[in-house]
């Protein structure tokens, strides 16, 4: 994927140039005013798989408000922010997504969305309490046995893999940590 298109230097907000810095292998934006360099790295997406029952029979998923995907269900997720950890931004995302409070087991996935400069890392969560209250991204929460997973209308295709993972260690009865690539 092409890096995104910074006409203008974030610093100083001259225009910028396409160039290869100065000991680097690759074209950034670079600023011929101030030099600053926009460095593009991927982001973190973080989020739960947030489960109720002593089995973890039952999976919470939102079916979104906003584009991409509106009207689809997902998993609660969303960027990590700057000052947080990934387990912190997880839960955050969970309660501002689905309103919901959990308490947070171990990280589950970890996949590489390359063409969207991404990473997307899951938790396992299990809610607190079913007191549920979606936010402004999100049009409901719906708690689905299993078996009624929507698998043709999910939003996102690491939400896909995350629950297929999720389903299949359930069903072996235990859970690893799964990692892979989206392409
Ligand atoms: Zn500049």
């Amino acid at each position: 994927m092409p890096p995104p298109d910074i006409r203008f230097c974030r610093r100083c907000g001259a225009g910028t140039v396409q160039r290869v810095p100065a000991g680097e292998d690759r074209e950034r934006a670079v600023c011929p005013a101030c030099d600053y360099v926009d460095y593009v790295n991927p982001t973190n997406v973080v989020g739960t798989v947030p489960t109720w029952g002593q089995d973890r029979e039952i999976v919470l998923l939102c079916r979104r408000a906003i584009e991409p995907r509106k009207g689809l269900w997902t998993l609660p997720a969303g960027f990590l922010e700057v000052g947080e950890t990934i387990a912190e931004g997880a839960e955050r995302e969970t309660r501002e997504e689905a309103g919901a409070r959990v308490e947070m087991g171990p990280l589950f996935s970890i996949l590489d969305v390359v063409t969207a400069r991404q990473v997307h890392l899951f938790f396992l969560a299990r809610l607190r309490d079913v007191d549920l209250h979606p936010g402004p991204e999100t049009i409901e929460n719906r708690l689905f046995a299993l078996d009624d997973i929507p698998w043709d209308e999910l939003a996102f295709r690491t939400v896909r893999h995350t629950l297929e993972c999720f389903v299949s260690d359930r069903d072996a009865g235990a859970f690893g940590l799964h990692t892979g690539t989206i392409h």
